[in-house]
């Protein structure tokens, strides 16, 4: 199995990426940022995902040496020109409040019509390795999740804007979802498919490009 790293500190997103590929039988496996020995910072301040995605992998690609992995993801709401997008974790100030991010949000949303709630949930993967030259290779990907924000909470299930994500597909909030059902149609599970179309493409896992 070849050893890939993910640029998180969250050992639950090792996990569910690792579920993902030994489903589909993908001959990797990946290891935390700190069981590859990375023990510093990751900086997030770019003004994109994607920009966030690649500045992560370059890190602990760069520190390791390995061939590494990394994900950003957030809420896009077109009422709001696309805020709280890339600030999402910390919208309303601390890092990862989900209820005062998801009561900014309602609030902020208070007076636009129902038609007008659509938003997306967005989710960059970055793939970088270097070559023995130290040339370095990049494979980016995006994966997007359409819905609408409601005007109160649905579900306590998950995390984040969840419980006010509603996906009319389904007629659900994520929050609503069970792990597998949200994983199915969810932006980070369309970003890992493409993700997972490209390196096979490429052979951006294994020996190849
Ligand atoms: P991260 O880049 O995966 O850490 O996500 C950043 C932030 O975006 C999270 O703290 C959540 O507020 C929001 N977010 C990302 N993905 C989801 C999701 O699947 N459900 C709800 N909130 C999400």
């Amino acid at each position: 199995m070849k050893k890939i790293v993910l640029a998180t500190g969250n050992p639950h997103k090792v996990e569910e990426f690792n579920r993902f590929f030994a489903e589909r039988n993908f001959p990797v496996v990946l290891l935390s940022m700190r069981e590859a020995g990375f023990s510093g910072e990751l900086v997030e301040d770019a003004d994109t995902f994607e920009g966030n995605a690649h500045c992560k992998a370059l890190t602990v690609a760069r520190a390791t040496g390995m061939l590494c992995v990394a994900d950003d993801s957030g809420l896009e709401v077109d009422a709001l020109g696309g805020a709280p997008g890339v600030f999402s974790a910390r919208y309303a100030g601390g890092h990862g409040d989900d209820e005062a991010n998801i009561r900014k949000l309602l609030e902020e949303l208070r007076d636009v019509p129902d038609d007008r709630r659509t938003a997306r949930f967005v989710c960059a993967i970055c793939a970088v390795k270097f070559d023995p030259n130290e040339v370095e290779s990049t494979l980016l990907v995006r994966g997007t999740v359409e819905g609408k924000i409601l005007r109160g909470k649905r579900g306590d299930g998950r995390f984040g804007y969840d419980p006010v994500f509603f996906y009319e597909p389904l007629g659900k909030t994520f929050a609503e979802l069970d792990g597998t059902t949200k994983n199915a149609v969810s932006h980070r599970g369309r970003a890992l498919e493409n993700l997972l179309a490209e390196a096979e493409e490429r052979n951006f896992f294994l020996n190849g490009e």
